[in-house]
């Protein structure tokens, strides 16, 4: 009898068939912006406090990871905190971890510590990078394929005086963006009235508003029936997806917006993990959401909300917060095997010097890398290291 299957995996180009860490280095850089930013919950932000991880595997294969620190407002982590529960709680594990089965792998970070979760997003990047490299693939090759490869990206008014965000709108839309999302939420609101309305004029002027998204994001600010009294007012305008109008917590108000308005209501600050959007479905409250690595624990699990959506017929953003390259081709990875339009994946572009590099954005689009890993160059001699563990 012809044999056609012996039951045995022949890996002809290594000879072990695990992979473990051998070394762990945290480095810590200070990423000055050219223009700081400030929306609803945020405050002044003038630099992003960037973690790096650098994963060395032990035949030699290197793998890293990036979140931004300074985001308490946001993911309630501080630079301090990410690097203190990567120290005490995700290290010891990834020591122990067979890198080259996944889905082993997201367990034991996943129960190493019940939430933190952007200490798990750095450490889930850094073993998607490192085992894709391992396999010599890009990163989306590993998940499964690419669906495209230029990603459009949205492109953000910040606050602003009108004529700044006329001269702003003119140039995207020119430039060839076509999701603009405006930031409201601060008082008085007749300011945000205006600047959603000029953004339209614009649009409108263009004969663009055919083929143009225009969003807002409220980051929590609006109580219920303030944001069911605005958003009525703005929906004229041409708006057509509302981020995250109402307190996070407040799922019941976020349903009754949905319920009441003919906008896109999206969640952002109240889906961090699979079972927020689970609960979220289940009360029937959204129209999408916003997926961040930096929320979710990493890419493992955005994939799985990118899934769960679509099972559900919700609409989704792939994006993240404003934060270095190598963090944002991450999310890069995911919108290349994803089936949604909606992207914001241009949070590196304010940084004035990255250590990264390889992430093009042209034209508010945005060139998923070919390489393999994250197709991102990491220059290490401008990391600053403040942390190195080997294997025992
Ligand atoms: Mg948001």
């Amino acid at each position: 009898m012809k044999i056609l299957f012996d039951g045995v995996y022949h890996n002809n180009r290594r000879d072990c068939y695990t992979l473990h860490i051998n070394r762990a280095v945290i480095y810590q850089n200070n990423l000055p912006l050219k223009i700081p930013f400030k929306h609803a919950s945020s405050g002044y932000i003038d630099s992003l406090e960037e973690i790096y991880l650098k994963l060395e595997a032990d035949d030699g294969t290197v793998g890293f990871g990036e979140v931004r620190g300074n985001c308490s407002y946001f993911t309630g982590d501080t630079t301090e905190a990410v690097i203190a529960t990567l120290k005490s709680a995700i290290l010891p594990v990834l020591f122990e971890i067979d890198l080259t089965n996944i889905n082993q792998t997201h367990d034991k970070i996943e129960n190493a510590i019940v939430g933190n979760m952007a200490s798990k997003a750095i450490a889930d990047i850094a073993i998607y990078d490192l085992i894709s490299k391992y396999y010599g693939l890009p990163l989306w090759n590993l998940l499964g394929g690419a669906r495209k490869m230029r990603l459009p990206t949205e492109e953000n008014i910040p606050f602003c005086s009108l004529e700044e965000t006329r001269k702003n709108a003119k140039a995207l839309l020119d430039d060839g963006c076509r999701f603009i999302k405006v930031r409201v939420g601060l008082k008085p609101f007749q300011k945000d009235v205006e600047r959603v309305k000029a953004v339209y004029e614009v649009v409108k002027q263009l004969h663009l508003e055919s083929e143009t998204e225009i969003a807002i994001d409220a980051n929590q600010s609006w109580e219920t029936k303030e944001a069911l009294v605005n958003i009525k007012v703005l929906q004229q305008y041409g708006l057509k997806i509302v981020e995250q109008p109402v307190p996070a917590k407040h799922a019941d108000s976020l349903r009754m917006l949905h319920e009441n308005l003919d906008v896109k209501i999206f969640a952002d600050e109240a889906v961090f993990s699979v079972d927020d959007l689970v609960n979220l479905i289940n009360e029937n409250a959204i129209d999408g959401l916003h997926i961040k690595l930096i929320k979710s624990g990493g890419i493992y699990n955005a994939v799985r909300m990118m899934d769960i959506a679509e099972a559900h017929h919700l609409s989704y953003m792939v994006g993240g917060m404003d934060e270095g390259m190598l963090a944002v081709a991450a999310a890069v990875q995911c919108g290349a095997v994803s089936r949604t339009n909606l992207f914001e994946l241009n949070g590196h572009c304010r940084i004035k010097e990255d250590p990264c590099s390889g992430l093009e954005v042209s034209h508010s689009t945005v060139m998923v890398p070919t390489g393999i890993g994250l197709g991102i160059h990491v220059n290490e001699k401008q990391l600053h290291e403040i942390y190195k563990e080997n294997r025992n």
